[in-house]
């Protein structure tokens, strides 16, 4: 054992909308008898992912891949209107997995009418965000991906309203908004992170600069895991990535004292141990 100390970020972890996708696939997949759809992915963790695959859940990327009247799951980060349209002409039977948050989210963009524009903070290909598109009641919608890409709206806009992809950076998302009100003085700025990843980028905040290596424990596609790196980093300190235990080197781990040790709200508790304990053993 090495004198290494491994302190753990709080809150981290699954979140109240991981939570409550995997009690809804464990509720499918104890009452259906035969296949069990996944449109899109549940949750993004590989290892999460591996296990569902395992129990026989099948993955699809496209509502047209599943046969008609199949057991289907929608994941958390929820599926465009015209998806749930399909899913019901296809006569699916569906359970929709999506986080309450992102439904809401979705709600949200469904009350900008077609006299607004949406200005959506998001990642281009990232399934919430092509939710939230899907959901827009009007058809004048421009995406940033970064406070910068604010300056190349068109100066056209007349009456832009701000939503944002609940796993972002909390601090790009303020720069988000202030580039919007500066640029469109009128603009209406309703939208946040979900307070879930505002909290754990809070908590990870605190703990970096104690710290002389962060580790995220999460998936490469997560988009709350690749923020939480960022949030360690900007606070100058050296932030990685792991998705298991075995990812962890003594080269990594090279003159290290103190480890900072997050997880996204979509990594579970073993995962979250299991490399608790290789950080402190290796
Ligand atoms: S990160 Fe937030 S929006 Fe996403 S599933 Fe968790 S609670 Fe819901």
């Amino acid at each position: 054992m090495s004198n290494r100390q491994v302190i753990t970020a709080s809150p981290c972890g699954f979140c109240s909308g991981v939570r409550n996708a995997l009690t809804l696939i464990e509720k499918v997949l104890t009452g259906s008898s035969g296949p069990v759809y996944v449109l899109r992915g549940l949750i993004h963790n590989s290892g999460v992912t591996a296990d569902l695959k395992a129990r026989g859940c099948i993955f699809a990327d496209r509502v047209e891949e599943i046969p008609p009247g199949a057991e289907t799951v929608f994941g958390a980060h929820g599926v465009p209107a015209r998806v749930e349209a399909a899913a019901r002409e296809r006569g699916l039977r569906v359970t929709d997995a999506s986080c309450p948050l992102v439904k809401q989210l979705q709600q949200a963009a469904s009350r900008v009418g077609p006299e607004k524009e949406l200005v959506l903070f998001g990642h281009r290909g990232h399934p919430e965000l092509e939710g939230v598109l899907g959901h827009a009641g009007t058809e004048k919608v421009f995406v940033v991906e970064s406070p910068a890409a604010v300056a190349e709206l068109p100066g056209s806009l007349r009456h832009p309203v701000l939503l944002v992809q609940t796993t972002l950076s909390h601090v790009e998302a303020e720069k988000v908004k202030q580039a919007l009100k500066n640029r469109f003085p009128g603009a209406e700025t309703p939208g946040s992170i979900c307070r879930a990843s505002f909290l754990r980028q809070q908590a990870v905040r605190e703990l970096a600069p104690k710290c002389d290596l962060f580790v995220v424990a999460g998936s490469a596609h997560s988009s709350n895991a690749n923020r939480l790196r960022e949030v360690a980093e900007s606070c100058g300190v050296r932030a990685v990535l792991l998705d298991s235990p075995d990812e962890v080197t003594p080269e990594l781990l090279r003159g290290v004292k103190t480890v900072g040790l997050s997880a996204a709200a979509s990594t579970p508790e073993s995962q979250i141990e299991a490399l608790r304990r290789a950080l402190l053993e290796k």
